[in-house]
């Protein structure tokens, strides 16, 4: 006993020398997946009591109490079409989307916001759970938070009670993920004071008015990242007779995609295959290009940005105008986006400095305070 005290004290005055700090974004970090981390093993030595999932459309993050953000991993599953056994999960299979030899598909069973693919989610969420689980020397059955779309349906939501239980959960609650990443951001949710939060995932955003620890308001709509990906897909074969997989145009997206000119035009060389003659080659692209070819659906977000302010109730209205708008979710750092959405709302736009693990880290601190937050959970 008193070495577990003596622990937990060192840990919470030392928390970045145990455990070492989360590097910022998951470009920088050298190898992403599970065991990147050393704190994972240090960690390990502590049972996993509770665990808070961000199970998003294109990367699913996990929070371990007490350890912080032990995995983050793309919400891919490669899996073979026969047996339908599974031959990869996170990282490992996003490697093979595109690329899966005959016989192995590589599916994102919660590609469009909801839970497409039931059998396969389950699967994922079970596979990374268990994961954790079995990582830790001692096992118990931790108590499970999991962040979900706000337009879940109760079906949804059972297969997702279910599959984490499944997995070896004592205990499954759910948060709306706008609500979740509001938290993680920082923002006083509990108060009656209105915030918005735009959430721009890979395959949905949601954008939701935020007080008294409830969604006042919300809108979602089917347009995220993967669209912006499809679209540049779409260009490229019209305008270069050129076909990319969707991995190729996601990297153009990071790399030189903008949504509104911000004075850094960037160029790119492209690979793909050429349509008429049917052989590999290379383009150069530039960003404006990009631009162009994402313009609608970046409208769309923009769109929905303006009607989720219509539908915002006076008062509310009236503390987003003083206090802004917080931009969450990948999608949220393509370049100019903050500017575009600042001169259609003509309302100052906050993009947090780590919008990939907001809603992770919101669940995080709902874990840390539980009293505080329970009213935004549900079972
Ligand atoms: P979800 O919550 O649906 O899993 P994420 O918040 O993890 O989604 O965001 C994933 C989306 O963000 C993907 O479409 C990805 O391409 C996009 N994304 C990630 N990094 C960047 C970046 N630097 N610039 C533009 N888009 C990005
Ligand atoms: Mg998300």
């Amino acid at each position: 006993m008193p070495v577990i005290c003596a622990q937990g004290s060192f840990r919470r005055f030392h928390p970045s020398f145990v455990y070492g700090s989360i590097p910022a974004s998951r470009d920088e970090r050298p190898n992403p997946g599970l065991m990147r981390w050393p704190l994972f093993k240090a960690g390990s030595l502590f049972p996993a009591n509770a665990i808070g999932v961000d199970l998003g459309t294109a990367n699913t993050l996990v929070y371990v109490k007490g350890e912080g953000i032990v995995l983050n991993e793309p919400s891919v599953v490669a899996i073979d079409r026969e047996s339908k056994q599974i031959k990869g999960v996170g990282l490992e299979a996003k490697r093979m989307l595109g690329r899966t030899p005959e016989g192995v598909i590589a599916v994102r069973p919660m590609k469009d916001g909801v839970i497409a693919d039931f059998d396969v989610t389950e699967k994922m969420l079970r596979y990374f759970l268990k994961l954790i689980i079995d990582n830790h020397v001692f096992k118990v059955k931790p108590r499970v938070i999991v962040c979900v779309p706000s337009g879940i349906t109760e079906v949804e939501k059972r297969a997702v009670r279910d599959s984490a239980l499944g997995a070896g959960a004592k205990e499954v609650f759910m948060v709306a993920e706008p609500m979740a990443a509001a938290i993680g951001v920082g923002l006083p949710v509990e108060t009656p004071t209105g915030n918005m939060v735009i959430d721009i995932g890979g395959g949905t955003t949601e954008i939701a008015v935020i007080a008294l620890s409830g969604i006042v308001s919300d809108t979602s709509i089917r347009t995220g990242g993967d669209e912006l990906d499809m679209s540049i897909v779409q260009f490229m074969r019209k305008n270069y007779n050129l076909l990319i997989g969707e991995p190729t145009a996601e990297q153009i997206k990071i790399q030189i995609g903008s949504a509104a000119p911000i004075g850094d035009e960037r160029e790119m060389e492209v690979k793909g295959r050429d349509l008429v003659s049917g052989i590999p080659k290379t383009v150069r692209v530039h960003s404006s290009e990009i631009r162009e070819a994402i313009q609608e659906p970046i409208q769309q977000i923009v769109d929905a940005v303006r009607r989720a302010l219509e539908i915002t109730p006076p008062e509310l209205a009236s503390d987003i105008v003083d206090r802004g708008i917080v931009m969450t979710g990948g999608g949220a750092l393509i370049r100019g986006l903050d500017l575009l959405l600042s001169q259609e709302t003509g309302l100052p736009i906050h993009v947090d400095e780590d919008p990939l693990t907001c809603v992770v880290r919101g669940t995080g601190r709902i874990l840390d305070d539980e009293e505080k937050y329970w009213s935004v959970l549900s079972t």
